[in-house]
């Protein structure tokens, strides 16, 4: 990265608008680019009463913002997790107008998120949550305005009930209102592993940037979800030892290689296997486990100045949103770690999604194969215009995946006459 440090102590936000700034200026525009660009144009907070199971009322706080809306409707996950903030929600819907950028997608970003603990809650009372968010959100979304997706703690079951209550609220069938649904309600096929899938490509695009061969190579991988679940199993069917996994509560590490399979089997709905295991280690020591590519699929912020000194991985693939701080991408870049930042890797996810939308709008359904040819083709040319605007301008990657990712909204905002 440039001349400029970056503290460590700038929330997700500040530190993703110091990037957005940097690459609007290498890419030649103004400082009222970066204006508009900065903060999400909309941001919707919410309040939503719901009944538990024992009878009480509990007030929830949740959040939707839209982030740009000039190339075309905005699209990003919900996640119900108790750490969630409006910052953060602010930056997860710009790394979304990245990702969509980068891999040539006709959409803004958006991000929604429910302070909750849904670890803690009946089925039911998911239920009425999921429900009572859309009810809150329904004016400001829909299949041509703001499309959202599963993202951490919610799965295509949460989909389904938020669906459904958007299509009782319209008053008809409307599929393309959300994405990441279960198959039968117009579910694409690949969508559940796609985030996986996608990282898997970045990952082979990296190892043969590095002249370095993915079977026989060790991989660590925090994040037993859909993210680090699927993606553990993709690299041991691809040859390589999976030395390393964690959850919430705590890591697994054998250097010969861990039985994936026996432990996706004895996971919960919530990624969690640890617990079943005595000597475990701890999410911070995962992260320094020999080893040759390192995956962080869990949280922001785990990667930092403190630790990446010691991380000895050739290859970090963030598929996680935001795990690695500015400082820590500097000090392993000079190290000459590469390092796939999410914006990239992750965007399977997305990507699948809008197969799925594409294929909800045309009432035509696709085969796994299909999507995973076209999923396949704009990994590849995502990777390869990052890496080659990285070589070109000798700067990281990640400001390379921002360059790429901001061009075509700043671009769409100023043939639209807003800046
Ligand atoms: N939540 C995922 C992400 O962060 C997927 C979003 C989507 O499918 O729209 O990229």
């Amino acid at each position: 990265m440039s001349v400029q440090t970056y503290s460590e102590n700038l929330n997700v936000l500040t530190q993703t608008q110091l990037v957005i700034k940097e690459a609007l200026a290498k890419l030649g525009f103004g400082s009222e680019m970066y204006e508009l660009l900065k903060e999400p144009l909309r941001v919707l907070t919410v309040r939503i009463p719901i009944r538990m199971d024992d009878g009480t009322v509990k007030v929830f706080t949740g959040y939707r913002a839209q982030h740009n809306d000039a190339v075309g409707p905005t699209k990003g996950g919900i996640r119900f997790h108790p750490e969630v903030t409006e910052d953060e929600v602010k930056a997860l819907a710009i790394w979304m107008s990245l990702k969509c950028g980068i891999a040539g997608l006709p959409y803004g970003g958006g991000k929604g998120g429910i302070i909750c603990e849904p670890r803690e809650m009946s089925f039911r009372e998911l239920e009425r949550l999921s429900r009572g968010y859309v009810r809150a959100i329904s004016q400001l979304v829909g299949p041509t305005k703001d499309i959202p997706a599963p993202d951490v703690y919610t799965n295509s079951q949460y989909m389904a009930w938020m669906m459904d209550e958007y299509s009782r609220i319209r008053e008809y069938d409307s599929p393309g209102f959300i994405t990441g649904k279960p198959l039968v309600l117009g579910g694409s096929l690949g969508r559940d592993s796609a985030t996986a899938r996608g990282v898997t490509i970045a990952i082979e695009e990296a190892a043969k940037a590095k002249g370095m061969a993915l079977a026989g190579s060790r991989v660590v991988v925090q994040g037993f979800g859909n993210a680090g679940g699927y993606l553990a199993k993709f690299m041991h069917d691809k040859g390589a030892l999976v030395v390393g996994i964690s959850d919430a509560y705590g890591g697994l590490h054998d250097p010969n290689g861990l039985d994936i399979d026996y432990l996706l089997d004895r996971r919960d709905s919530f990624g969690t296997v640890s617990k079943l295991f005595k000597n475990t280690i701890t999410n911070q020591d995962i992260l320094t486990l020999d080893c040759d590519i390192l995956v962080p699929a869990a949280i922001e912020n785990q990667i930092t100045s403190q630790n990446a000194a010691a991380i000895k991985a050739k290859i970090i693939v963030e598929a996680a949103n935001g795990p690695t701080t500015l400082q820590a991408t500097r000090m392993l870049t000079d190290r000459g770690v590469l390092l796939i930042p999410d914006i990239i890797a992750n965007a399977g996810g997305v990507i699948v999604s809008y197969f799925e939308w594409v294929q909800n709008n045309q009432g035509l359904y696709w085969t796994e194969q299909e999507v995973d040819r076209r999923l396949q083709e704009i990994m590849e040319q995502s990777f390869a215009s990052v890496y080659e605007t990285a070589k070109l301008r000798k700067i990281d990657m990640r400001l390379a995946a921002y360059m790429v990712g901001v061009r075509r909204m700043a671009e769409a905002c100023q043939l639209r006459g807003w800046v």
